[in-house]
């Protein structure tokens, strides 16, 4: 069966007399090309298991089934449910679990299911709720050796972003603590039913097998990514003595200790930058 031609897609979810909620973010790809490359991308070996969010109807599921050991793939929608039973049913390395992926219990999924592989992420992710879930994969604790994600090419761009350029935000520099994004391609919105209305990107973020830095406080180093980004516009010091209770010289001189300026704006700095600078100021808050 052809899980990306238009007619099958729109007949199998006539016959489960669903239609696509946009609620759930459901736009299926309809070219094939797409999720094989997705799930080329999103592994170097056989062995791996795969976490899949939102299968669909089951497109992606099958590519990735047909690449790696072992797939897990959780769905929210219930209405989908009994076609993935019939679209994915020759597959016996598959395993579809009904829920909300936030609300699923990731370590206990992967010490059940992963029997001791190395785990991935796969998705075509419903974008409104893209950056809570990214924040809840490299929060999980799991050692996932990557994420690869479609998602809005916006977004993509911003995950991808350096330091400095417009495109840089605080989901930028936060899991640059995690990783490495690293942009693979475009997918435009023909490539989808129902079309969205963006154009769409696919992203890899290589996770570290352990952290590149290691602030001090880490409260304190997520603290200043947010406040900094609160406040584009506001210089850094600024943006950080309306969050905190350091007075603004002694943030410009731990800035000046940096070889920083004392007017940057936050978006410059790097997630390695803000470890350094959260390492200057947190003897500072006790
Ligand atoms: N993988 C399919 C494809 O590429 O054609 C479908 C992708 S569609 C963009 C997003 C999928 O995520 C839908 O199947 C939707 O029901 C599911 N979904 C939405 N929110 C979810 C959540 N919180 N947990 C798990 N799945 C979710």
């Amino acid at each position: 069966m052809d899980l990306c031609r238009l007619e099958t897609v729109k007949s199998l979810m006539r016959e489960a007399n669903i239609n696509f909620k946009k609620g759930f973010g459901q736009n299926f790809l309809i070219n094939p090309c797409v999720p094989s490359d997705i799930a080329d991308a999103c592994a170097d070996k056989k062995e791996m298991f795969i976490l899949e969010i939102g299968p669909g109807i089951g497109c992606l599921t099958k590519e990735l089934a047909l690449r790696y050991e072992k797939v897990v793939a959780v769905e929210i929608d219930k209405g989908l449910i009994p076609i993935l039973g019939k679209t994915l049913a020759d597959f016996d390395n598959i395993k579809v679990i009904e829920a909300d992926i936030l609300k699923t219990d990731l370590k206990k999924l992967i010490a059940e299911e992963a029997a001791g592989r190395e785990a991935s992420v796969c998705a075509n992710l419903p974008y409104y709720i893209t950056t809570p879930v990214l924040m809840y994969l490299v929060e999980s604790g799991v050692p996932f050796r990557s994420i690869t994600v479609m998602v809005q090419k916006e977004v993509a761009e911003r995950l991808c972003a350096p330091a400095g350029s417009s495109e840089y935000g605080a989901i930028t520099a936060v899991l640059g603590y995690y990783g490495k994004a690293n942009m693979l391609f475009g997918v435009s919105a023909d490539n989808f039913v129902p079309p969205p209305k963006v154009d769409s990107a696919v992203v890899r973020i290589d996770l570290y097998p352990a952290p590149l830095y290691a602030p001090k406080d880490k409260k304190l180093f997520f603290g200043l990514i947010k406040a900094a980004f609160e406040m584009r516009r506001k210089t850094l010091v600024n943006a950080i003595s309306s969050h905190y209770p350091f007075p603004k010289a002694q943030i410009a001189e731990a800035l000046a200790s940096l070889g920083l300026a004392a007017d940057i704006r936050g978006e410059r700095l790097s997630t390695e930058d803000f470890c350094r600078l959260s390492d200057v100021l947190s003897p500072m808050l006790s």
